[in-house]
């Protein structure tokens, strides 16, 4: 019932739905939506566009020029699982109302250009991702000290989950990195994953697993089943906001921040990628851990952009916290087999061409995936074209080896936004990514959050330094 706004507009008389809502996002991947009657809404008004004030939405217009216009995507039309009235939800391309073209400034357009220049650059026709998004639960959050009072000073997680609950579950100590991953009562996030998981699936979804992962404080993984480039940014966007709303159903508060608790693992979004070509795998082959040249020197490119890649994967101030040894999270920008210390990791689960993939695993779940998803593919296709050496894989565990000199993470979202600054001409290729963009973006972090960290005084300050 998607082919035509006709058909939908029919599909959604027959199943009662109410309302239309209009999502798009910003420059950080924040979902942004209106809504109308759907008795207002005719197929002429799909060819038209809805037009709405650009000028507020963080890295569009300014107010000088701020009319633009949203064409549905009626492919990814889906009735929203929690509004209260039954609401059709569709996410949008922005357009610019005089020309029609897609605005510059929409980050789902850059996903679109993405796929349309790896079909142009005849590697492959399909790019897979497989993002896994982890996340906490908590029971009380504060925005000014977080989720435990004295989260900088302590290593431990009293305040987090066990607020003293009635359910003597509830009441179980939750030990730090010590969450993955035994049975209830020390599980206490199965059942809202679990619902998490159902209404995925009922939005079109497909998970392929979940559980609770290492951190000890409620924090969870679900994966879904991987994707298309676009479809899965897309998906990564409604991901997050099942989860949120799930969890709120629950009395719980779920958050992607990448490091919420000193002393805890933090929270990642591996991304598996592979190339395809004519209905055929191109990753698997006979070369280091069952990979092909193509697959070994898309690694080449993403190792070597991973400063700057970092910029667009790993997008907040918080992010640079959590990519510090001992956390399951890289900081040597090396690749291995299986080896969960290094930037990729070449899963080794199962020897099926068709399953060969590489995983990346610095990049966390802040990011805008239209932005972070086409960056790696693009760092990947540069590796291709210019068929890169991604040198010695690392099967050493990187935490403990002092003495490897290995290119490593930026330590902080300045250095990375310095490093993308440097290195982006592989990003402009094809013009899936524009230089104005780029500059913009830079800025934005730059200027709203990287500098709004740094000049005020942070909480630890006050441990160390106010009886000096
Ligand atoms: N939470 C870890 C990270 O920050 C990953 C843990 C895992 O999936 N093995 O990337
Ligand atoms: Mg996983
Ligand atoms: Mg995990
Ligand atoms: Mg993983």
């Amino acid at each position: 019932a998607k082919e035509s706004p006709e058909a939908l507009l029919a599909f959604a008389k027959e199943q009662g739905l109410v309302e239309l809502d209009l999502r798009f996002t910003d420059i950080r991947g924040i979902v942004q939506h209106f809504s109308m009657p759907l008795s207002m809404v005719d197929a002429d008004s799909f060819e038209e566009g809805f037009g709405f004030d650009g000028s507020s939405v963080r890295g569009f217009q300014t107010i000088n020029v701020s009319d633009m216009i949203l064409f549905p995507d009626l492919s990814t039309a889906i009735v929203d699982p929690f509004f209260s009235l039954p609401t059709l939800a569709i996410k949008c391309d922005v357009s610019d109302p005089i020309s029609r073209e897609p605005y510059a400034n929409d980050p789902r357009g850059i996903a679109r250009r993405a796929e349309e220049y790896l079909l142009s650059t005849g590697i492959g026709d399909v790019a897979y991702f497989g993002p896994e998004a982890e996340f906490f639960l908590f029971t009380n959050v504060s925005y000014e000290t977080g989720p435990n009072k004295s989260y900088y000073e302590v290593d431990s997680h009293e305040a987090s989950w066990n607020t003293a609950s009635k359910d003597p579950a509830m009441n179980y100590l939750n030990r730090v990195k010590e969450g993955y991953f035994p049975l209830p009562p020390l599980d206490k996030t199965q059942d809202v994953r679990s619902d998490m998981v159902q209404t995925l699936m009922g939005a079109g979804i497909d998970i392929e697993v979940h559980h609770h992962e290492v951190g000890g404080a409620g924090q969870a993984e679900i994966d879904m089943r991987f994707d298309s480039l676009l479809r899965m940014c897309d998906k990564v966007l409604d991901y997050k906001y099942i989860v949120k709303n799930v969890a709120a159903k629950y009395g719980l508060i779920a958050t992607f921040m990448p490091k919420p608790l000193f002393g805890d693992n933090g929270s990642g979004m591996h991304v598996h990628q592979s190339i395809w070509k004519d209905g055929k795998p191109l990753f698997g082959g006979d070369k280091y851990a069952g990979l092909s040249d193509m697959a070994l020197w898309y690694i080449g490119g993403v190792l070597k952009h991973a400063q700057a890649l970092l910029a667009l994967t790993n997008p907040t101030t918080n992010s640079y916290r959590r990519l510090v040894p001992g956390y399951e999270a890289p900081v040597n920008l090396v690749y291995s087999a299986r080896n969960r210390s290094a930037a990729i990791r070449i899963p080794m689960y199962s020897s099926s061409p068709k399953a060969k993939r590489v995983e990346t695993r610095f990049p966390d779940p802040t990011a805008n995936p239209y932005l972070a998803l086409p960056a790696l593919l693009m760092a990947g296709i540069d590796g291709i074209k210019n068929q890169i050496d991604p040198g010695n894989p690392f099967e050493i565990d990187l935490y403990e080896s002092e003495d490897v000199e290995t290119p490593t993470t930026p330590p902080t979202l300045g250095g990375a936004l310095q490093a993308l600054a440097e290195d982006h001409d592989f990003l402009l290729e094809g013009g899936v990514f524009t230089k104005e963009y780029l500059e913009m973006y830079i800025d934005y972090k730059q200027t709203q959050e990287a500098d709004q960290v740094a000049m005020r005084p942070h909480p630890y300050e006050f441990n160390m330094y106010f009886d000096f």
